[in-house]
């Protein structure tokens, strides 16, 4: 211990006032870390009460210098006491105070160690620490880099606890009644900021000192959250005044808000810095939101305000009303005399009140004390002037601070928090969010690229939802000006000679009132409709409607045959029973849809979005399979039987009218035989819709379980949220294919369209406006056709018998085109020729397809064919033998075969084949497109005989009514490059000008990605791979000796890619000729991706991959394992590429796109052949890194590699760190030195 002693004379006097000093003013720290000991800054504390007593005295030093040295990591202290002279009593009875004793007496409880003699052995300690718990953000401030992490009950470590009593030892210097806390207690959550620093060794090492640290506390909070309370905040003396505070505690914000237990945050007695810093940030939050807007300010106090701070940022109530406070003073004109006297007695009534409760006191105090001494009281109590003075006094000393805030709200706006990211944004992540609000903001088209693992769907997330705010917010504003200028200008017009003109200008504002005034009072309309969302009321004229709809569709029972013509159908007025359509225009907000591939995408989404701030009213467009809660109607398994289940129930449902005309017994009835859906109810649909529109069911889980619980259908509630949802989550087919978009209502015009793993939009483009029709089901729908004008003819009328015959005369001319051809060719048309090819020209297509859309032929035949079986089956059971008729024994010849479910289940199998009409019906519609966007295709050699496929071509015009629709599209994907194409199509087809393009770079560093690109064998030869070469045995061999070179410098996990299974199981088979497979194998497990579901090759391999021996998993581009399958950390080390994956030219598909594209723009079949080579390739090895601290290497197999060509289409993360390996000893040097510092 340093502790200098100066023993100077002996003294006996008394003690004199040089004996005493002033502890505040001698004791000082230093903070000190490993690698800096000189010029280092002196800071002093501001107690030291808890150290050296109340009066903060040290008795018995001569010029005393106290001062503590800190390790700034673990904060470990070593003192060093000098002094001039130190007091002896001369009775040995009073001596110079203990100061160690003293120090020792407040150290943490067990941890005597935090005071230390071997100052080395710290500073050791120091280069080795490493932060507790879990990072919840990372941040550059200045020139300095900080981390924040957080500790809870699950994270906390012994060592953990011992850290956070060292600060809180240190915080007994800063902050007033700090007491050690129980870190046993469970519900305490720490939060420490660090200061990340680079070693000076040049070692590429980190170092960490602690910045700052923050406690917080959480009640229970009646039934089932939790109340966040912020204890204790110290921020070390060395990093005050950097702008660390707003950071620090915005972070602690951050996590608290996503954390959905805890109900809202409040501070335990906050010091007047505290109050200043948490003003300055709650402020900041809450500007950004509608209700603290200037308008919403100068209605006052408002409990809607509350519930937005609650819901948005979880401000309690106290604190909300500061806020408004504030707020409202900084949007008040002071000059303005009426506002400003408003703003006083708004603040000075809230003031007031606890003077209110005295008064009470008093009435209370008369009525029992005797009138003397009820008089004896109020003489020492104050005058009314007294107590309006007090009041001033009081209103002055509340609003100072409040002018310090908005000073500072005004000179430093809150700019780190600009889209409310969850964690510290990287500045890729950050331009990629403000790229996405610009696009948004000018109404245009983007294609943003942002890898795997770089935040995309949380950028994505916080950018729209931020742009959102700022647009409802700025709408209003915007409508309020309209206002206020429209009735200026009418006021102005009072006043003018030229009455004429007077009288125009005047219409015209009124005009213009007018409209705004509509448009606000829809915003009003919109926010009652939420506030009952809210308070759980269910609107009584959607009530009616819903029974409304019903009336239009039902029909008696008794009577119904479900199979028998509609005839009330005209095809040149349409259908006059489209049953799900609202009639009046509900009420709108605008939204963003966000669409994505797959459900289990879209639930990730909901997922991403809880750990932002951002909690909008949100809905996912699921399908009846997955939303419907009537059991009979699910087990159908299949979605179109549901489908059709569900519409014939709804049918069935008897109306309120009905009901009322004493038809209860039989509309129980009904419910019971499960002849109509219980669920298909317009109050407890209602109720479903206000769980969504009240945010308090976001996920389709949810959103299906309250629908079971109050016994409404969420399919319909789903759909009726739709209007007033702020983002509605959709697969791609719901947005991409106009059809469904529109059965689902979705309104595309002046809302925002998300397009996530974009890549895929042309590719999903083109499968959904596809069709194929085989010669089995045109058989048997055929046949059907034929029993069904049969049976029904004299119920037809004419003009629809003529729709029926024209159907005939579709299907038995394309069957007869199928099987009578005597040629084995497969044959490509225009949907014209094709027309006249099969002699139909009399057929207008267009009627037909209508005509089988509204009279829902589909689902009658369906019936029809479902009817047939059932008579078959009946036959079946009389006759031993069965001796099967018409329709049922051809139906038995044809059918195909049952899946495996089916088998084990017998039962399904009437149920579970779809109406052999649809097939015939999709093709139909496809031939309504436009002749030049698609070709007809026949195959005549098919696997399952012959068949007619319909190809769009153009899928320019479908992409474009969604891009058109919109304000504003955002296509975003982790691989979008090659995106030529993709931008030619959207220029070819939609009316706006410009793409905007924007490809963020990866967030790792460049020492986690090795990219090589290879074009030399192991033993020297050129390596190229092409359909010329890739049968060459020396080609083949070169490539397997290269492989068994390579895979033992690679750790774990490597993927190599193969362009086709073809080539793959050819590569297979030499490698086991060459006797290199089991050399291969012992230095790691091999598995190959079979055509076969992968699942089980895929857990060997995940298992094998985790082993020190590794495994290598031989795949194919484009295959099943190549997208959407995460090789992330061990199970992907390394990525391999063989060859350029080019698709297949003799494909009579691609021929023909090609030349369609070669029609359109010049090269745009060569654009094309290349843009599917290279979405293969970077999809493949955008496997590699999928998150921030893994690193890979990547392996490019192709002297064409090499080539700027192809260079410049990968993905510019990879191609930005592309090298080509100067001969196989570099590639195996570069592997080594790669792996050996990771
Ligand atoms: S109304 Fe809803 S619950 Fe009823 S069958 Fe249809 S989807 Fe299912």
């Amino acid at each position: 211990m340093d502790v200098a002693i100066h023993d100077g004379e002996d003294v006996f006097a008394k003690p004199k006032d040089k004996w005493t000093a002033d502890g505040l003013e001698v004791t000082s720290f230093v903070f000190e870390n490993a690698q800096e000991t000189e010029d280092l800054n002196i800071f002093s504390p501001e107690m030291v009460y808890q150290q050296f007593g109340e009066t903060e005295s040290i008795f018995g030093y001569d010029n005393l210098s106290v001062r503590l040295h800190f390790s700034d990591v673990s904060l470990r202290f070593w003192p060093n006491i000098e002094y001039k002279q130190k007091f002896k009593s001369q009775d040995n009875e009073q001596g110079a105070d203990d100061i160690i004793a003293f120090l020792c007496d407040k150290l943490p409880p067990d941890q005597k160690d935090t005071m230390i003699l071997n100052r080395a052995k710290v500073a050791k300690k120091q280069e080795q620490f490493k932060p507790f718990g879990d990072m919840i953000r990372k941040l550059a401030v200045g020139n300095k880099e900080f981390e924040i992490y957080f500790v809870n009950k699950n994270s906390r470590t012994p060592e953990s606890d011992r850290f956070v009593e060292r600060i809180q030892h240190l915080g007994l210097f800063y902050i007033e009644g700090l007491q050690y806390t129980d870190e046993e207690d469970e519900m305490w959550i720490n939060y420490f900021m660090y200061e990340v620093r680079k070693s000076h060794h040049g070692d590429g090492k980190t170092h960490y000192a602690i910045a700052g640290f923050i406690s917080v506390y959480q009640f229970f909070n009646y039934p089932e959250s939790r109340r966040a309370r912020i204890s204790q905040v110290l921020l070390i003396p060395t990093y005050r005044n950097l702008g660390l505070g707003p950071h620090l505690l915005q972070s602690v914000y951050r996590d608290l808000w996503s954390n959905p237990s805890i109900f809202d945050i409040s501070v335990e007695d906050p010091s007047d810095n505290f109050h200043f810093l948490r003003d300055y940030l709650d402020c900041s939050n809450c500007m950004k939101l509608e209700e603290f807007s200037p308008t919403y300010l100068k209605k006052g106090f408002s409990d809607s305000l509350y519930q937005a701070a609650l819901k948005n940022f979880k401000i309690s109530k106290m604190q909300c009303r500061r806020v408004y406070e504030i707020l409202r003073l900084k949007c008040t004109n002071e000059k303005n005399e009426v506002e400003m006297k408003s703003y006083r007695l708004d603040v000075k009534k809230r003031l007031e009140i606890p003077m209110r409760q005295k008064e009470k006191t008093w009435k209370k105090m008369k009525k029992t004390l005797s009138e003397d001494e009820y008089r004896q009281m109020i003489a020492t109590q104050t005058s009314k002037e007294q107590k309006l003075d007090q009041l001033k006094q009081l209103y002055e000393q509340t609003v100072e601070p409040y002018y310090k805030t908005i000073k500072r709200l005004e000179s430093y706006p809150l700019v780190m928090d600009e889209f409310s990211f969850p964690f510290e944004p990287y500045d890729i992540q950050l331009n990629l969010m403000r790229k996405i609000r610009e696009c948004i903001e000018a109404g245009e088209i983007g294609i943003f690229e942002s890898p795997t693992g770089t935040g995309k769907s949380l950028s994505v997330l916080c950018s729209t939802m931020t742009w959102l705010e700022e647009h409802e917010r700025r709408k209003i504003e915007e409508l309020e000006q309209r206002l206020a200028s429209a009735r200026t200008q009418s006021l102005q017009q009072e006043d003018r000679d030229d009455w004429i003109e007077a009288h125009r200008q005047k219409t015209k504002a009124q005009e213009e009132e007018n409209e705004a005034m509509s448009e606000m009072e829809r915003i009003s309309r919109v926010t009652e409709r939420l506030k009952m969302a809210k308070e759980g009321l269910v609107m009584e004229n959607r009530k009616r409607k819903f029974v409304e709809d019903d009336d239009e569709t039902v029909a008696p029972l008794q009577e119904q045959d479900e199979c028998a013509p509609n005839d009330g159908y005209n095809s040149d007025e349409g259908s006059s029973t489209k049953i799900d359509e609202d009639v009046e225009e509900p009420l709108e907000t605008v939204k963003i849809y966000y669409a994505s591939r797959t459900h289990s995408q879209l639930e990730q989404l909901v997922e991403e979005l809880k750990k932002t701030r951002f909690r909008p009213r949100i809905v996912t467009c699921s399908s009846r399979g997955t939303l419907c809660t009537n059991e009979n109607v699910r087990k159908l398994k299949l979605n179109h039987l549901i489908n059709e289940k569900c519409m014939e129930l709804r049918r069935n449902k008897p109306s309120g009218e009905k009901k009322a005309k004493n038809n209860e017994k039989e509309t129980k009835r009904k419910c019971a035989s499960g002849k109509s859906c219980d669920f298909y109810n317009a109050t407890q649909i209602e109720e479903v819709v206000n769980g969504i529109l009240s945010c308090s069911t976001t996920a389709t889980p949810q959103v299906l379980t309250k629908g079971k619980s109050v016994g409404g259908c969420p399919y319909y509630a789903s759909r009726r949220a739709i209007p007033l949802c702020q983002m509605v989550l959709l697969p791609y087919q719901v947005l991409l294919h106009g059809p469904t978009r529109d059965a689902w209502g979705i309104k595309l015009k002046g809302n925002v369209v998300v397009l996530d793993e974009a890549h895929n939009v042309l590719n999903t483009i083109g499968a959904l406006y596809s069709a194929e029709v085989g010669s089995k089901s045109l058989t048997i729908a055929l046949k059907l056709i034929r029993e069904y004008i049969d049976t029904y003819k004299l119920r037809l009328k004419a003009k629809n018998l003529l729709y029926m015959r024209h159907l005939q005369l579709v299907a038995s001319s394309l069957l007869q085109y199928l099987t009578n051809s005597k040629s084995k060719e497969d044959e490509v048309m225009t949907i014209q020729s094709f027309v006249i090819k099969l002699n139909i020209l009399e057929v207008n297509l267009f009627k037909l397809a209508a005509y089988i859309e509204n009279v829902d032929l589909c689902k009658k035949f369906h019936g029809f064919y479902l009817r047939s079986q059932r008579n078959a089956l009946n036959v079946k059971k009389e006759n031993e033998k069965p001796k099967l008729s018409g329709i049922a024994k051809l139906m038995q010849k044809k059918e195909e075969k049952p899946t495996e479910r089916e088998a084990e289940e017998p039962g399904l199998i009437p149920q579970a084949l779809p109406s052999p009409l649809y097939s015939l019906k999709s093709f139909i519609d496809a031939m309504t497109n436009k002749c030049e966007d698609g070709r007809v295709l026949i195959e005549r050699t098919a696997v399952n005989g012959p068949k007619a496929r319909y190809i769009l071509m153009n899928p320019a015009d479908r992409l474009s009514e969604v891009v058109d629709g919109a304000r504003s599209t955002v296509l975003v994907g982790g691989t979008m490059e090659p995106a030529e194409l993709l931008i030619e199509t959207l220029s070819r087809g939609s009316q706006k000008s410009g793409v905007k393009r924007f490809s963020c770079n990866h967030v790792i560093d460049d020492n986690q990605l090795l990219t090589l690109a290879i074009d030399k064998t192991v033993d020297g030869k050129i390596f190229q791979l092409n359909y010329q070469t890739r049968n060459d045995k020396q080609v083949l061999k070169s490539l397997s000796l290269t492989l068994n070179a390579l895979l033992p410098q690679l750790p774990n996990g490597v993927v190599v890619f193969f362009p086709s299974y073809d080539f793959l199981f050819m590569f297979q088979k030499e490698l086991e000729n060459f006797g290199i497979l089991n050399k291969m194998k012992e230095k790691k497990a091999v598995f190959v991706e079979s055509r076969l579901p992968t699942s089980d090759v895929w857990e060997q391999f995940v298992r094998t991959a985790k082993t020190p021996k590794g495994a290598v998993l031989f795949a194919v581009v484009g295959g099943k394992l190549s997208e959407g399958i995460n090789f992330s950390d061990e199970l992907g080390r390394a990525v391999i590429m063989i060859g350029l994956p080019y698709p297949n030219r003799a494909s009579v598909e691609l021929r023909e796109k090609m030349k369609f594209l070669d029609s359109k723009v010049a090269g745009g079949g060569a654009m094309l052949y290349e843009s599917l080579c290279m979405h293969g390739v970077n999809q493949a090895i955008g496997r590699a890194i999928r998150h921030r601290r893994d690193y890979a290497a990547i392996f490019l197999l192709d002297e064409r590699y090499a080539k700027d060509s192809v260079r410049s289409k990968l993905s510019s993360w990879i191609s930005g760190r592309l090298r080509v390996a100067n001969g196989f000893g570099d590639v195996i040097r570069s592997t080594k030195t790669f792996f050996s510092t990771k």
